[in-house]
């Protein structure tokens, strides 16, 4: 669950947050207790509207046969999902887990 979850944000800035240069991932992981939290950011585009961008099917690449379905698939396969995207600035997802 945790490999699919990280390997969906991991594509995701990939695939959309630097469309016109090289950038950076960042991967920080924690322990909390009896929990694993991941975080994935980059410095790239930024998303303008996270509500929307984590509806079940939205996806702004519809002609690159994405299914939109990346954030739902972190959402059910993690605890908690949370994302902080700014225009411009750059995208922070933080993941949790429950793994004992
Ligand atoms: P799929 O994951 O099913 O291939 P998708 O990537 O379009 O399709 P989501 O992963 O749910 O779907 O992401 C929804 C939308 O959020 C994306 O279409 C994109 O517009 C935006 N998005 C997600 N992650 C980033 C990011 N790191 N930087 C910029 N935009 C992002
Ligand atoms: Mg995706």
């Amino acid at each position: 669950d945790i490999k699919t979850a990280v390997n969906e944000a991991i594509t995701n800035v990939i695939v959309h947050a630097y469309p016109d240069k090289l950038g950076y991932i960042t991967m920080k992981i924690i322990t909390i207790n009896n929990s694993i939290q991941i975080n994935i950011s980059d410095n790239g585009v930024g998303i303008p509207d996270v509500e929307k961008a984590l509806t079940p099917f939205y996806t702004s690449k519809p002609k690159e046969e994405r299914s939109g379905m990346g954030f739902t698939v972190m959402e059910n396969f993690m605890d908690s999902l949370n994302v902080k995207s700014k225009p411009g600035v750059g995208t922070s997802v933080t993941m949790t887990k429950r793994i004992l």
